[in-house]
């Protein structure tokens, strides 16, 4: 949006500079992010009293009467409606301040346009690629198919160009991303998969590493896997969200795959990928999940080797099937299993980061250092942030590492010296 907006002669400018037009682009995931929709909007339209406030983005799509209805809303855009916020906003600036405007699309047959292809001007380490949009699936908890519509690809080709576009101009790592991004290129004639997309992209003369989003289980096919297992440009470190250890849950939850299936691509992943980073989003407490199903989900979280978990209570969001399933869990047990959760992972976590130490890492360094140390901060390939002394010129760069303590939040280091550069 930004992009766009420029190559019309905006500027982006802080909401303190009071600006002529504010866009919030909300989200709707939980009750909790439009509750801090609402407290954008609120401070947007008190900080910029005489600006147009926009709102746009998941909740904007989902919810958009009931957006217009906020007080110092201006204009709503609907998902599929943002590639036209050029017009929109010209139209909005010239005409009178009246009623709120809706601009909100079905998103049926809705396209994905491809995001301006230029480097990022904002100076980060790596550079984040949506290769989809919308999903396929319809999770009993989530709100997102409704916010975003049926799963939508890109072009392989525009990808590589605009990946090769990245890795030029200075990113390191790419992070491809989308709501569903196993299901990349069914959609598109001739039909193709992230398998093909992988390879050609991982090809990409300079690419250190390509880093995947959230992936389901149910998309691992065994091209994919071969792939992910031998090439050295992927990172070693997915994210395969989990949600239940329960396949009862799993059921009513309408997740497409079952613990047997996770268990065995992860196995399949670590059995391959010596030091695999592993990350998975866990719900606690969705309705009717009893003890004996928590204790599944505990069993199976202490025998994978996840790096790290993403624990959620359970919370109703409104509009989706779970919001009305009998069988809620009591909020004092959701909060006790959601401790006992987090404990088990946290273990897990400082034992993972522990067999670090003695290593030396390829470790992306990033924009942002660590603020009360000086040091340089970077990223390893499978996902630990280790902090280390290191001159300025490393940021944005490759460096060798030695990881020599796992004991904090992050793990800490030193350059490698005689292999730096
Ligand atoms: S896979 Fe399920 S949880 Fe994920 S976006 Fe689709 S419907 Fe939501």
């Amino acid at each position: 949006m930004q992009a766009l907006l420029e190559a019309r002669g905006f500027r982006a400018v802080p909401l303190e500079a009071t600006p002529d037009v504010v866009v919030i682009n909300t989200c709707t995931v939980t009750a909790r992010a439009e509750l801090s929709d609402r407290r954008a909007i609120r401070r947007a339209a008190r900080l910029s009293p005489g600006g147009r406030v926009v709102v746009t983005g998941c909740w904007a799509q989902t919810n958009g009467a009931e957006v217009a209805a906020l007080g110092g809303v201006d204009l709503v855009v609907g998902n599929a409606d943002k590639p036209r916020l050029p017009e929109l906003l010209a139209d909005l600036l010239t005409g009178d301040r009246a009623a709120p405007r809706v601009a909100v699309s079905d998103l049926a047959g809705a396209r994905l346009e491809p995001v301006a292809s230029g480097p990022r001007t904002d100076g980060r380490s790596r550079a984040f690629v949506k290769v989809q949009d919308g999903c396929q699936h319809r999770c009993a908890f989530c709100i997102v198919p409704f916010a975003r519509g049926a799963s939508r690809s890109l072009d392989p080709k525009l990808l590589e160009d605009q990946v090769r576009g990245l890795v030029e101009a200075g990113h390191p790592e790419i992070l491809l991303t989308g709501v569903d991004l196993g299901h990349y290129g069914a959609d598109l004639l001739p039909r193709t998969d992230l398998a093909a997309l992988l390879g050609r992209l991982a090809a990409i003369d300079g690419l250190r590493w390509l880093r995947l989003s959230s992936l389901l289980p149910a998309y691992f096919s065994e091209p994919l896997l071969e792939l992910l297992t031998a090439s050295p440009v992927i990172a070693p470190h997915f994210h395969v969200p989990l949600q239940s250890g329960s396949d009862r849950i799993l059921r009513s939850m309408r997740r497409p795959y079952t613990t047997a299936m996770y268990r065995r691509v992860v196995e399949r992943l670590a059995g391959a990928i010596p030091r695999l980073g592993l990350g998975a989003d866990v719900i606690v407490g969705f309705p009717g999940e009893a003890a004996a199903d928590f204790a599944a989900t505990l069993g199976l979280v202490e025998t994978l080797p996840f790096s790290y978990l993403h624990v959620f209570p359970y919370s109703t969001r409104r509009g989706t099937e779970a919001a009305v399933l009998p069988g809620r869990v009591e909020a004092g047990v959701v909060a006790e299993r959601a401790r006992r959760l987090r404990q088990a992972a946290a273990r897990k976590s400082r034992a993972f980061r522990e067999a670090m130490v003695g290593r030396v890492e390829d470790v992306l360094v990033l924009a942002r250092g660590d603020r009360r140390e000086g040091d340089l901060v970077g990223l390893t390939g499978n996902y630990i942030e280790v902090a280390f002394p290191g001159p300025e010129d490393l940021r944005r760069r490759v460096a060798r590492v030695l990881v020599t303590d796992a004991r904090g939040e992050r793990a800490r280091g030193m350059l490698d010296e005689t292999l730096a550069g």
